[in-house]
């Protein structure tokens, strides 16, 4: 049996891709990118080679797809693309909603996690947080100084 140099057996990556040795290049290369790249020509700025059926070890040709990085992204957050229309769930209340009706985009294209409903729940939240935590400071500062206020402070 043949031993194969180290170098050269394929690796897993953290995110659970393969990267495997380029002799040519010398140096690991995505061998999804390779195997797309070795039919179709070099990979498009601004673009990803996506595993269709969600396997990310399954680089068969027919499994890669070469999708523009916001649609990636989309695909990875768990939106579905219906009739040219996407459609994804709310990461707090659960409904599928449109992307284009019922969510929020921010300005690179991505969408928020949580719907136009939920985004504007956690906002008050939060605006209600932000003003209990000024209230518990002013509290604290009162009874620290006995009520006083910072402009008696030195009158003696
Ligand atoms: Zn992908
Ligand atoms: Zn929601």
């Amino acid at each position: 049996m043949a031993t194969t140099p180290r170098a050269a057996r394929p690796q897993r990556t953290h995110k659970g891709y393969v990267r495997i040795w380029d002799k040519a290049q010398k140096r690991y290369v995505m061998e999804h990118v390779m195997v797309w790249e070795s039919l179709h020509g070099p990979v498009p700025p601004g673009h990803d080679i996506h595993h269709l059926n969600g396997v990310k070890t399954d680089n068969r040709p027919e499994n890669l797809a070469l999708v523009d990085r916001v649609t990636h992204k989309r695909l990875h957050s768990g939106c579905l693309l219906v009739e040219g229309v996407w459609w994804k769930p709310c990461r707090m209340c659960g409904e599928l909603k449109r992307v284009d009706e019922g969510f929020y985009t921010r300005g690179d294209g991505s969408v928020l996690p949580w719907c136009k409903v939920c985004s504007v729940a956690r906002s008050v939240a939060n605006r209600r947080k932000a003003r209990q935590k000024t209230k518990a400071r002013r509290a604290a500062w009162e009874a620290r100084h006995g009520g006083d206020r910072p402009e008696n402070e030195g009158e003696r």
